[in-house]
């Protein structure tokens, strides 16, 4: 049987630093930053245009750090530039696998990577190179879902893919209460409406608007991405 065409031609792909760069520790994790790396590539080399957005939970949280008596602002400008990190990790090692990348940054970082200009990024996007959007939105209480879904619109993706550790959106947690049951699709009002947390509110409504669907997936299944691209694949759909 030849392998589905993918759904989508223009994605953006939203891993936790977590599930895309750290494993379950703090830091970096190369196992688990090569094997999402070849998952990307391979969706790549299917002609997908690919757009990431990573977390920086594996580094830091600015709410985590607030809680410890940080000033919030701060701890977030902080968790902004874990975030930084996470993307250079994620740029050098799909480069490594063949695949051609740019980071740009909403806070200006000449030196290191471009500054977020969106017709630029829209360009390397047509060149076949996969975008990785760091430093969120360089605006502080916020975290990276919002960004994740702000740039997915102004993209013009087709899907918002939400990469986690688990396949999908539940019920209620399927770690801990074995009477979870997996949602295949789910509306934007339900998911606001049963306060589901999938994403943050701000991200879920800003797709809703503009009718992107978001697919929720686990990215620690190898292969899993094309899979879900192409209609496979364990997953929960939003639309
Ligand atoms: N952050 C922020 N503004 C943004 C995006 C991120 O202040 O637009 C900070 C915030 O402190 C957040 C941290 O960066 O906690 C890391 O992002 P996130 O918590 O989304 O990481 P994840 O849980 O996805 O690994």
């Amino acid at each position: 049987m030849p392998t589905p065409e993918p759904r989508y031609k223009r994605v953006l792909l939203k891993v936790s630093g977590e599930a895309g760069v750290g494993g379950d520790g703090f830091g970096i994790d190369p196992a688990t930053l090569q094997a999402v790396c070849e998952d990307i590539a391979e969706v790549v080399r299917t002609g997908v245009q690919v757009c990431l957005v990573v977390g920086g939970g594996n580094i830091f949280r600015g709410k985590a750090l607030a809680e410890s008596g940080m000033e919030r602002a701060s701890a977030d400008y902080m968790g902004m530039l874990a975030t930084v990190m996470n993307a250079l990790a994620l740029q050098a090692t799909l480069e490594k696998n063949g695949v051609y990348t740019r980071v740009q940054s909403a806070i200006p970082m000449d030196a290191i990577c471009e500054p977020y200009i969106r017709r630029r990024a829209l360009r390397h996007l047509e060149k076949g190179r996969v975008v990785i959007f760091a430093a969120g939105l360089g605006a502080p209480f916020f975290t990276t879902d919002t960004p994740a879904a702000l740039r997915a619109a102004e993209m013009g993706c087709d899907a918002l893919l939400k990469g986690t550790s688990v396949d999908g959106v539940y019920t209620a947690d399927p770690k801990k209460d074995p009477d979870a049951r997996r949602y295949d699709t789910l509306s934007y009002q339900e998911v606001l409406a049963k306060d589901l947390r999938v994403m943050d509110a701000s991200a879920i409504s800003l797709m809703r608007d503009n009718q992107i669907p978001i697919v929720v997936f686990s990215i620690r299944e190898r292969g899993n991405f094309l899979k879900v691209l192409t209609g496979q694949g364990v997953h929960t759909t939003i639309a």
